[in-house]
């Protein structure tokens, strides 16, 4: 059988069906399943992204076979609507909209009213008795037609501000001035019957060609120009910032047309099932009577609320449609949660009212920010519309990122005054310079800049100057704008709407009555409220207030199995780990208290101990050196009581910590007791020529026993001392940059006297711990299973165990990774997400050889890859105990471990009051 293209829906029965995205793109799958549901879509049809696919293998040309299936579906088309296509007396209208698999609101093209003739205006006019709704709907056609489809679609490319659509505008406003109309329902039928001629003479002089008076050639010029909005810049660029493969394809879905436009009867909107800014569980929506759908979403028209319930606030003048037409927005309602109950989630939809009827245009799952996707998910689990693993997979890691970014300071903000107040389109709070176009948005992003994007409406044109903004600020244009809705699909901080605010671009400057701000001023922008105010208000984090987030953490505890712990290195960031929910310390890097605030005395007596010559004289400095690592220790310790701790012993070259200061040197050289020329020579010394494959890790506690000696003695020191305060101390001693279990044994034997020695000065038998090693030089991942022998724990040190797998320096990539990743040669920075493929098999080999030499050895992970999703997944997959990342990432790979069991498939139901596997325990 030939392959099927284009798939017909309406009159209660569609040919394809909700699941079939890939094929139907999301809006014609959104209409098929509602034409299942009995919801009421007006007829049509949806030619298939794989026709998209073949249409630019063919260079532009369509298969015959399309035509003979476009004529099949729309004569079913005309049969249900009861009108024919291009029939004088009794025309059919449709409209010619695209949609992707995943929704790209705005990115590409429709036009509407194809259809409209000179032969077919006066049976639309006998049968509706409206001829200004008609010329109007013509105006509207030919404004949409000219740009979309002989401009656009044809590659002309206009200089700014001559494109055909705005051309034929000014006209309008020129129209508009000349007639002292204010709105453009003010124009007469005979005034839009002049603005028609003035069009078309208008096209003819800019395109060089006629406005095409044939339906069939309208609908082909349709299917055509979406089809070519593919490839258009900004569906382009946002795919490019979305990761959407260019291969997808749009549909396109052509459709009967019905008018919200037909007088006061009539109206149009946008709702969401749930409100997208805030995932509050009303439905939420804007609408507006008399008007055609892009009235609403083009961001030009600032319209009335749906209900009372979620009418926001300045907004008690305009009506909502819950009392202007109630038993419509009862339908609406009724359809509201049939579709939320179907679907289980929250879906954006788009409605037409005509002459009293209720028509859907649309249905889809609803963009969101990172705020509402973690209420929706809490609050639909706690509905039963969904369970728990599917609740963490509606939240992604980018998402719940947002809720661990700052908000304006709630206690600056009171002292504040607003300037302005707007929609709150995506919540959060934003601090920037402001800039008036997208590209300076971009540039000043460039130059590392924090930008506001400020501009008169919500437009995606803007939408790479969107993408580099920190908030979007518009004067105009309402939540449900297509501009509003990729800002909140991004999680930016975002106001529209803000009326009081005059912007002008050319002068790149806004004001606020007598206030004025310009270019590079900067402003701050409460998103949740949509209250803007002057200057730069201080930030803080507040996602530990919010319940949902504190819910939702828990419900990724209840789901996954992975333990996740953090990389902290002073009792502070232990402090912090702890509240954001870490399991342990999976890595307390101990040279840390060398650097920073109040490390001036430790890191001068660890300058006096690396510049020893002899033992006696190291082993003097270390003495001096030891109360200070010990109380470091234990504080640590002692933060994280009853928790893990990791701790590593040193690691870096020592040549790192020779001070470069002229007055430091002297005081060393003093305090040591030798000449400058002798502390230079020492220093010297130390020198590497690759420090990073030299003297470090293991290889200094072996050349120094002492070092490490003094390194063990404080922690076991600190742990008895814990102990015996009554707290539970479990620290884990790390051996770093470990190639051979005999480097192991030797350190396990210090370990054991220091341990002894200890244990005996505090009268205890034994003070609990755990003798592990560090995995991050290949040659360790290979030998693993003589490694295992002499080791409890495993933790892969992925920074340098990609840079030795890569033969990359992880301090030089800065030259030449960028590159490559451009190039395609490399999918991604290896030091950020996780080679899977390579450092992963290596990894996959080390926990095989070392399980199969003990099963039970407990293994982590503790590069920076522990805190990045796609690698926590992959930690899960292979399985490790837990992964260890910085404090703030702790709640992204709680979430990615969740994700990782809902996405196997462990749906399985757990036993009841399963607790989260602590898995390192
Ligand atoms: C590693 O190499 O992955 C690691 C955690 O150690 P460091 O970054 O301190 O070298
Ligand atoms: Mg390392």
């Amino acid at each position: 059988m030939a392959k099927r293209f284009v798939y017909f829906f309406g009159g209660g029965r569609a040919e394809g069906e909700g699941t079939m995205k890939e094929v139907l793109g999301g809006k014609g799958a959104g209409l098929a399943e509602m034409a299942n549901l009995g919801i009421p879509v007006p007829a049509g049809f949806t030619i298939s992204t794989e026709m998209c696919t073949v249409y630019y293998q063919n260079r532009g040309k369509f298969p015959a076979e399309l035509r003979t299936a476009v004529d099949k579906a729309m004569a079913r088309v005309e049969k249900i609507m009861g009108m024919r296509f291009g029939d004088p007396a009794n025309p059919l209208l449709v409209s010619c909209r695209s949609g992707a698999r995943r929704s790209m609101p705005g990115m590409m093209e429709t036009v509407l009213n194809i259809g409209l003739t000179s032969k077919t205006i006066p049976g639309l006019i006998a049968k509706t008795g409206n001829p200004r709704f008609v010329y109007d709907a013509y105006r509207r056609l030919i404004q949409m037609y000219s740009d979309v489809v002989m401009e656009k679609a044809a590659g002309v490319e206009p200089a700014e501000g001559m494109g055909i659509r705005a051309q034929l505008e000014r006209e309008m406003q020129k129209l508009k001035a000349a007639k002292g109309c204010k709105q453009d329902t003010d124009l007469t039928e005979d005034d839009l019957k002049a603005l028609v001629g003035t069009y078309k003479a208008k096209i003819q002089e800019v395109l060089g060609k006629p406005f095409p008076d044939e339906p069939q050639e309208q609908l082909w010029g349709g299917i055509r120009a979406v089809f070519q909005s593919w490839m258009g810049k900004r569906a382009c660029s946002y795919r490019r910032i979305e990761g959407i493969p260019d291969d997808w394809g749009t549909a396109v879905n052509v459709q009967a047309m019905v008018f919200g436009n037909m007088g006061d009867t009539s109206a149009t909107g946008v709702a969401f099932t749930r409100n997208p800014a805030t995932g509050d569980n009303h439905f939420y929506g804007e609408w507006l009577p008399n008007a055609q759908g892009e009235d609403v979403v083009a961001g030009i028209r600032t319209p009335n609320p749906l209900n009372e319930a979620t009418r926001p606030a300045g907004t008690e003048h305009l009506p909502s449609l819950e009392r202007a037409m109630p038993a419509t927005y009862r339908e609406l309602h009724a359809i509201r949660n049939k579709l939320e109950r179907h679907y289980r989630d929250m879906q954006d939809i788009e409605f037409t009212i005509q002459e009293g009827r209720l028509w859907m245009l649309q249905t889809r799952v609803g963009k969101r920010n990172g705020p509402s996707a973690v209420r929706m998910a809490v609050d639909m689990l706690k509905e039963k519309l969904i369970t728990a693993e599917q609740a963490v997979l509606r939240v992604t890691p980018g998402q719940l990122d947002e809720l661990l970014h700052p908000i304006l300071d709630p206690a600056a903000e009171a002292q504040a005054k607003a300037i302005a107040k707007g929609l709150p389109a995506g919540p959060g709070g934003a601090c920037g310079q402001v800039v008036f176009t997208a590209s300076s948005a971009v540039e000043w992003a460039k130059q590392g800049k924090k930008v506001i994007l400020v501009r008169e409406e919500t437009n995606p044109e803007d939408v790479e100057g969107m993408r580099a903004a920190e908030a979007i600020l518009t004067a105009r244009g309402g939540m449900t704008s297509h501009a509003a809705l990729v800002a909140r699909g991004w999680g930016k901080c975002c106001i529209v709407g803000a009326g009081a605010i005059h912007v002008d671009p050319h002068a790149r400057q806004l004001a606020v009555d007598s206030t004025v701000v310009r270019e590079g001023d900067w402003l701050s922008l409460n998103g949740t409220k949509g209250a803007v105010y002057l200057g730069r208000l201080p930030m803080v984090v507040g996602s530990e207030e919010n319940p949902y987030f504190v819910a939702f953490m828990k419900t990724c505890d209840k789901v996954r199995r992975l333990g996740v712990r953090a990389n902290a290195d002073t009792p502070a960031d232990a402090a912090k780990a702890r509240q954001f929910g870490a399991q342990g310390i999976g890595l307390f890097r101990t040279e840390h208290m060398f650097y920073g605030k109040g490390a001036e005395e430790p890191l001068f007596k660890l300058r006096k101990m690396i510049h020893s010559k002899t033992v006696a004289e190291r082993r003097k400095a270390l003495e001096e050196l030891f109360p200070h690592i010990k109380a470091d220790i234990k504080a640590t310790l002692a933060a994280m009581d009853g928790l893990p701790v990791t701790i590593r012993l040193l690691d870096p070259p020592l040549h790192e910590f020779v001070p470069s200061r002229e007055d430091e040197r002297a005081r060393l050289a003093q305090s040591l007791n030798i000449t400058m020329a002798e502390l230079a020579a020492r220093a010297d010394a130390l020198r590497e020529t690759n420090p990073m494959m030299g003297h470090r890790g293991v290889r200094l506690g072996i050349t120094y026993p002492e070092i490490s000696e003094t390194w063990l003695r404080g922690i076991f020191e600190a742990a008895a001392e814990l102990i015996k305060e009554g707290k539970k101390a479990l620290p884990e001693i790390m051996i770093p940059v470990t190639c051979d279990v005999s480097e192991l044994k030797h350190q396990a034997e210090l370990t054991k006297q220091v341990h002894d020695a200890v244990a005996a000065k505090y009268g205890m038998k034994k003070i609990p711990h755990l003798y592990g090693t560090m995995i991050e030089i290949p040659r360790a991942a290979l030998r693993a299973g003589e490694i295992a022998a002499a080791t409890e724990f495993f933790s892969f040190g992925t920074n340098d165990l990609t840079q030795m797998t890569y033969g990359f320096s992880r301090d030089d990539i800065g030259s030449f990774v960028p590159d490559l990743i451009e190039k395609k040669l490399l999918p991604a920075d290896p030091f950020q997400m996780l080679d899977q493929a390579g450092v992963g098999e290596l990894m996959k080999l080390g926990i095989e050889r070392g399980r199969a030499t003990r099963p039970n050895l407990k293994i982590g992970i503790c590069g920076e890859h522990g805190g990045e999703p796609s690698s926590v997944k992959f930690c899960h997959k292979v399985g490790m105990n837990y992964v260890s990342c910085s404090p703030f990432r702790v709640p992204i790979a709680r979430l990615a471990a969740a994700q990782a069991v809902a996405e196997e498939g462990a749906a399985k139901p757990k036993k009841a009051g399963k607790k989260v596997v602590e898995g390192d325990k």
